[in-house]
């Protein structure tokens, strides 16, 4: 016989720990289910210089702050230590090296399949994330080029890069901050489709999460808010970006036309080999595996209110981005997102499955 859980949330980053903290204090009888081997979520994969753009303070899940650093901005590290000793610190039910290949759902029940057989509940949080789903453009003559190329999902360190002229497309922040490090080991161009715009030395993460929370009450309480003073999107000035823009690496070359086997095609027709080439392209949504249960764009976004499926009922997606909890990809930003989505789920098992 299966045991039924209220809630089964598949994915065990920050997003899926943040859910877990909810449905442990609703007292629910939930599991999380978690592909990788270690907690640590897309961090695992991440470059190996990568910081927080916020002091840990300002990054904390629900319930248990993220320990100080001696560090201006927490590392890599850090973040992946704090998600381990989170999910001990409250006991989290994670079922590691199980990976989701499709959910269905009948007479009301998910039926949620993996290699290690079908688990069985009334809801589903999906917390998949964005690492498992990179873009990269189809431009003409991608398939033609013979150098080296990654996405900067895979981006680990500039050694790999030392001795092979590079291009680094993007105008991110994993763009920057690529350029930032790649450009030390070697000769760098950056195309980026518009200027790049940095935000001042003075902005950090939590500022902008500060910016974001001040638009999304004005917006829901109907008052008009002036966005312009900080574009969300712009770079921020995290110390190896700064010091990037001293030795002057930070200027775009523009865009390509095209590929060739050697290189690219500017704009301008003129041609340029290039060894390896980065994709800071950004990232789709991870959401294939729902594929059998609701529609999903292009990108993998999906039908929702904030969190919850408008598609099907008791199905919430949780940690995406904007469309899914305003500065839900966020750590600071998940605690609103996840409260609410678990105050849904126990509003939906109510009155659904007395
Ligand atoms: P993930 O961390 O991706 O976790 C999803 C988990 O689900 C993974 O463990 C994955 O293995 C698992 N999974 C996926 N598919 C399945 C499946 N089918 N079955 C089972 N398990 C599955 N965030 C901040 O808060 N602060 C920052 O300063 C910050 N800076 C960033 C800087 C850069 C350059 C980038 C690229 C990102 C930054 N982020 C930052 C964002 C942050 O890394 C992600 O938004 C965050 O990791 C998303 O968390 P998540 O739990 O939603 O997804």
């Amino acid at each position: 016989m299966l045991e039924l859980y209220d809630t089964i949330v598949i994915g065990g980053g920050q997003s899926g720990l943040a859910c877990g903290y909810y449905l442990r204090r609703a007292k629910l009888n939930f599991m999380i289910l978690d592909k990788q081997p270690v907690s640590g979520g897309s961090w695992l994969h991440a470059w190996e210089s990568l910081t927080l753009f916020s002091p840990s303070e300002y990054s904390s899940l629900p319930g248990w702050f993220m320990p100080k650093s001696d560090q201006q901005f927490p590392v890599r590290t850090e973040v992946i230590d704090y998600l381990r000793k989170y999910e001990e610190h409250y006991k989290l039910p994670v079922k590691r090296g199980v990976e989701v290949s499709k959910i269905t759902k009948e007479a009301g029940i998910f039926q949620v399949y993996t290699a290690q057989g079908v688990f069985i509940a009334k809801s589903v949080i999906s917390a998949t994330g964005t690492w498992g789903n990179p873009f990269v453009p189809k431009l003409e003559g991608i398939d033609k080029y013979k150098g080296f190329q990654i996405h900067s999902a895979n981006y680990k360190t500039p050694d790999d890069f030392v001795g092979l002229k590079t291009l680094i497309v993007g105008e991110g922040n994993s763009g920057a901050q690529i350029v930032a490090e790649v450009s030390k080991v070697t000769a760098v161009k950056w195309s980026t489709k518009r200027q790049p715009e940095f935000l001042p030395d003075e902005v950090d993460g939590y500022y902008l999460f500060n910016v974001a929370s001040a638009k999304y009450k004005a917006e829901k309480e109907g008052k008009p808010f002036d966005a312009s003073q900080y574009n969300l999107g712009n770079i921020v000035m995290v110390p190896p970006v700064k010091e990037a823009r001293q030795r002057g690496v930070l200027v775009s070359a523009g865009t390509f036309r095209q590929l060739y086997d050697k290189g690219v095609v500017w704009e301008n027709g003129e041609k340029e080999e290039f060894e390896a080439i980065i994709w800071c392209t950004g990232f789709g949504y991870d959401t294939s595996y729902l594929k059998s249960l609701i529609p999903t764009d292009e990108r993998g976004i999906a039908n929702t209110t904030e969190s919850k499926s408008l598609d099907t009922d008791g199905l919430w997606l949780v940690g995406y981005g904007g469309w899914t909890g305003y500065a839900s990809a966020t750590l600071v930003g998940l605690n609103r997102t996840a409260k609410q989505t678990v105050q849904e789920i126990l509003e939906f098992l109510k009155s659904n499955h007395k």
